[in-house]
């Protein structure tokens, strides 16, 4: 199937709800995208179903809904589904509680860690740890981070256990703004599981993906709305993760060129629509 150019207004029209991806859709490192605010205001001029759909974990909902406020995007904290909001029940549900973690990320990671019951240590070497979360490139020290986490995990395993990985934000890349990238989560896990696997080789030490294109944030927006997934369209800018996820969740997705550009990958990674802006 060959994507359909189509407009924004177009697909308000026509679904019953929509998803928004935040980084470069709504928002970047710098502050609000064009056309973000007034597609907004056109949906709660509409009244439209609308949710915004995450990978990030560095930020509570409280903190995203005091963000967009300051930029002029006034959304309600119900309708922002964050990829740091799975931690606290992936903990809970793996018997996590009381786990000794090391936390990558800002204060609201470690906050989300704390609220599932694992125990974020402090990052001074040697660190003894039961479970790893990459949440953010931000809050910690980048370098010196995933150095920790990696001969943590390794003294671990040569001690004969087994730590839980966990990566709630898959993303490799993110805009920073003025056409820069900046590292994220997903990057920082890749370089542990390679190492992992030159140390370990068949151990299949990999972090546990929460967020896009794994299904669940896009099902808990479904039931958020109240909607079927055939009734909503994701509005995203990468095909790995907003794009892929939306479709195999049974969701319709438009690409907005920016971390992406569409060319023709397989039907895996097909968005249904090509978007030129996200202003109505
Ligand atoms: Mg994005």
């Amino acid at each position: 199937m060959v994507p359909r150019a189509v407009s924004i207004a177009a697909l308000v029209e026509d679904y019953n709800g929509i998803l928004l991806d935040a980084y470069g859709i709504l928002v970047d490192a710098r502050g609000a995208l064009p056309g973000a605010a007034a597609l907004i205001e056109l949906l709660v001029r509409r009244a439209k179903p609308y949710a915004v759909v995450t990978n990030d974990a560095s930020r509570s909902v409280a903190t995203y809904v005091a963000r967009f406020a300051a930029l002029g995007l006034p959304i309600e904290g119900d309708r922002i589904i964050t990829s740091g909001s799975l931690l606290p029940g992936y903990f809970r549900e793996r018997g996590l509680v009381g786990a000794r973690t090391c936390v990558l990320g800002t204060e609201d990671s470690f906050a989300l860690v704390r609220e599932g019951g694992g125990v974020p240590i402090d990052l001074v070497p040697p660190i003894e740890l039961d479970a790893v979360a990459i949440c953010d490139d931000a809050g910690t020290p980048f370098l010196d981070g995933i150095e920790l986490a990696l001969s943590g995990i390794v003294r671990a395993v040569e001690a004969g256990r087994r730590p839980a990985l966990v990566l709630p934000n898959p993303d490799l890349v993110y805009p920073k703004g003025g056409g820069e990238l900046g590292f994220t989560a997903g990057a920082m896990a890749l370089l542990i599981e390679a190492a992992l696997a030159r140390r370990f080789p068949g151990a299949n030490l990999v972090f546990d993906r929460l967020g896009k294109p794994e299904p669940h944030l896009f099902l808990a927006a479904a039931r958020r709305l109240a909607l079927p997934p055939a009734r909503l369209v994701m509005v995203g800018d990468q095909l790995e993760t907003d794009i892929a996820g939306a479709r195999s969740a049974g969701i319709d997705a438009a690409l907005l060129a920016g971390i992406s550009r569409w060319d023709d990958r397989g039907a895996d990674l097909a968005p249904t629509y090509l978007l030129a802006t996200i202003a109505p």
